[in-house]
């Protein structure tokens, strides 16, 4: 049985104390859920004192990004290893903004997957198409190159602190979520490939998280899917209002 994991983006928004003030509201929000694991990634700066607010809850803190180095002239870069010594668990690994706007490889990202689970830390490796590929029928094909090159070379051992997460580019931001069919169909193409690459058992651990305009009157439907093991929430993941319902949503 995989343990649903609700995981919150919080971009470049929030200040240290509006990080602080929503970090309290959840871990007042979610004192009782026992089920769930629970992520939050704010901004680098926010990182170290989100993390002592939440001291004594089960909500784990996450980089939003890595640079896949330790130390050096690397100007403006954060390492796994500091943002384990800030508090963090998880890493959030090939956003698609990050694809896009910063231009990331596989290649490169492979080598943040590589350095994040050397550290110790849960890499949450996120994929995706574009619209124009899902319109041109690339879908899969652009999943499987983004899934195999992204995990080139990280050994089964390793692969336990991996995290998928699916987000269609084209859902995520724009309200526009895939449907649960549509996310079905993709969670289960990805889980036979993860089996491919590193055997059914460990795929059939795996956690693949759906991302792309989740929110409280989706969450259900989405989640409820066979192979969605949970949710990488962005817009929704800014308010307490909107994030509690998704993290309290009855989860199978
Ligand atoms: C994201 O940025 O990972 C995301 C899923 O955003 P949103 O929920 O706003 O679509």
């Amino acid at each position: 049985m995989r343990r649903p994991l609700v995981a919150g983006n919080w971009k470049l928004h929030k200040t240290i104390a509006e990080a602080v003030a929503l970090a309290d509201e959840l871990k007042e929000g979610i004192a009782d859920v026992t089920d769930v694991d629970i992520v939050v990634a704010p901004v680098f700066t926010a990182l170290a004192a989100v993390g002592k607010a939440l001291e004594g809850s089960s909500i784990a803190l996450a980089g939003q990004n890595c640079y896949p180095e330790a130390k050096g002239a690397f100007t403006g870069e954060v390492s796994p290893s500091l943002l384990k010594d800030a508090g963090c668990r998880y890493v959030i690994v090939g956003h698609s903004e990050r694809r896009r706007i910063f231009t990331e490889s596989d290649a490169f990202i492979n080598l943040k997957v590589k350095a994040v689970t050397a550290e110790g830390l849960n890499a949450i490796l996120c994929v995706g198409e574009t619209l124009e590929e899902r319109n041109d029928e690339k879908t899969f094909d652009i999943l499987t190159d983004q899934i195999k090159n992204g995990l080139q070379g990280i050994s089964a051992e390793m692969m336990r602190q991996v995290i998928i997460a699916y987000e269609p580019v084209w859902a995520i931001g724009t309200g526009r979520n895939a449907t649960p069919a549509q996310a079905q169909e993709v969670h289960c193409f990805l889980r036979r490939l993860l089996g491919e690459i590193c055997g059914a058992n460990t795929a059939d651990q795996l956690r693949i998280l759906y991302g792309g305009s989740v929110k409280a009157d989706n969450a259900d439907e989405l989640l409820s899917q066979r192979d969605i093991d949970g949710a990488l929430v962005g817009g929704a993941s800014l308010r307490a209002a909107d994030f509690l319902p998704i993290v309290r949503h009855r989860l199978k």
